[in-house]
């Protein structure tokens, strides 16, 4: 048996308040006339107060991510392409946001030392050269991109990441008090993204110790935190901080399951969002994850979230044809939820019925 070898973020730095540290971070890595790229989430962009704590100087550059679809490619390639135009190179590239600015920031910085387009790289291990140096600062809690070794990019036939050792950033800043004002239903999709990561990778296949390790402290974190509190407190958000660090680091080891897989369809044709995408299929899955099913069910009542239901009502065969084949088409995650023989079990037949059912 082969082990694989992975490669993990450099530098981490966790603390309320350590974001004012960005500027001594990124000062060795400063290059000459080469700027430093500041990828902020949309979110940010009219609050002059964060903005004004931003480490600008010289030609660096601020670019307003705009995150209203998950990433894409073509977006990660016309970014790439006008700092290359304008600047030759740049001396790195710091993605603040959630999960989407992050993979915007880490698939830019791969393209401005790799050629080509970014859909050339989606796959395993298709990226030639290391990237520029990259940041990633997260603003929610939940999705493990801080710590992944992929960036989930739509492209023109598929939604699939770079995944690759180029790809995990050389540094993250993790400062619970960014997340402090999300609102109520988005924290609760972005951290039911950590949740659903734990019980897919405790409860699959290739679940080992490192993974469970990190998986059950990440699974205890999310409880603490929607099942236990009777209010949001600053202690919440440090705690979904780091259950959502954890959860990366769990599947980096091991994989995610049914809920990914099916949400990945649905992402692919509707545009749903990967946090409440993973809620809305979730929700339906008692059949393969009983406990976590339920618990889930309790924690979207105590924290009086809505979940869609009915959104793929009214779909054509082709329209379902085309999730199937997304769906389908993510093989490890389906072996990691049933197992080697996965295929005989989750027939298209029984995934039509599912993805009816949502
Ligand atoms: P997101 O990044 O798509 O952001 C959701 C919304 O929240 C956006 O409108 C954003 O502007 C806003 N927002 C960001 N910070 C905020 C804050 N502090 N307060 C209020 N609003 C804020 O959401 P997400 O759930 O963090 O990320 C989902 C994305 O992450 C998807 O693109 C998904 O594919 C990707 N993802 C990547 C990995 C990986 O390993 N690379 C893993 C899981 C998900
Ligand atoms: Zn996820």
């Amino acid at each position: 048996m082969k082990f694989r070898n992975f490669k993990m973020v450099d530098y981490v730095v966790y603390g309320r308040g350590c974001f004012s540290q960005l500027d001594e971070i990124i000062a060795p890595h400063r290059k000459e006339d080469a700027p430093m790229v500041f990828l902020l989430d949309h979110y940010f962009i009219d609050n002059t107060a964060f903005k004004a704590r931003i480490p600008l100087m010289g030609n660096d550059v601020l670019i307003d991510a705009d995150v209203t679809h998950e990433p894409k490619t073509t977006y990660v390639d016309k970014i790439a392409n006008g700092l290359k135009e304008k600047y030759g190179t740049v001396s790195g590239v710091i993605g603040i946001g959630g999960g989407s600015a992050m993979d915007l920031a880490k698939a830019v910085a791969i393209m401005m030392n790799n050629p080509g387009q970014a859909h050339d790289y989606q796959g395993w291990d298709l990226v030639k050269n290391k990237s520029v140096y990259k940041i990633g600062i997260p603003t929610l809690s939940g999705t493990g991109a801080e710590v992944s070794r992929t960036t989930v990019l739509t492209g023109p036939t598929k939604k699939l990441g770079m995944n690759s050792d180029f790809t995990p950033f050389d540094q993250i800043v993790l400062d619970p008090e960014l997340t402090k004002d999300i609102p109520r239903n988005q924290r609760f999709y972005t951290g039911m993204d950590c949740y659903i990561h734990c019980i897919e990778s405790l409860q699959g296949t290739f679940i080992n110790a490192f993974s469970r390790s990190y998986g059950e402290k990440a699974l205890e974190l999310c409880q603490e935190v929607f099942l236990n509190k009777k209010a949001w407190d600053t202690e919440s958000d440090e705690q979904l901080m780091m259950a959502s660090y954890a959860g990366g680091m769990s599947i980096a080891y091991s994989q995610v399951g049914v809920a990914h897989a099916v949400s990945y369809g649905l992402s692919y044709l509707l545009g749903t969002k990967h946090g409440i995408g993973n809620c809305i299929v979730f929700n339906h899955l008692e059949e393969y994850y009983p406990e976590g099913v339920k618990e889930f069910h309790k924690m979207v009542e105590q924290n009086g979230i809505d979940i869609p239901v009915g959104i793929t009502k009214g779909l054509t065969d082709e329209q379902f044809d085309t999730m199937i084949n997304v769906s389908l088409g993510m093989a490890p995650l389906w072996e990691n939820a049933l197992g080697k023989n996965w295929e005989s079990i989750m027939t298209r037949e029984k995934l039509r019925a599912l993805y009816e059912r949502l």
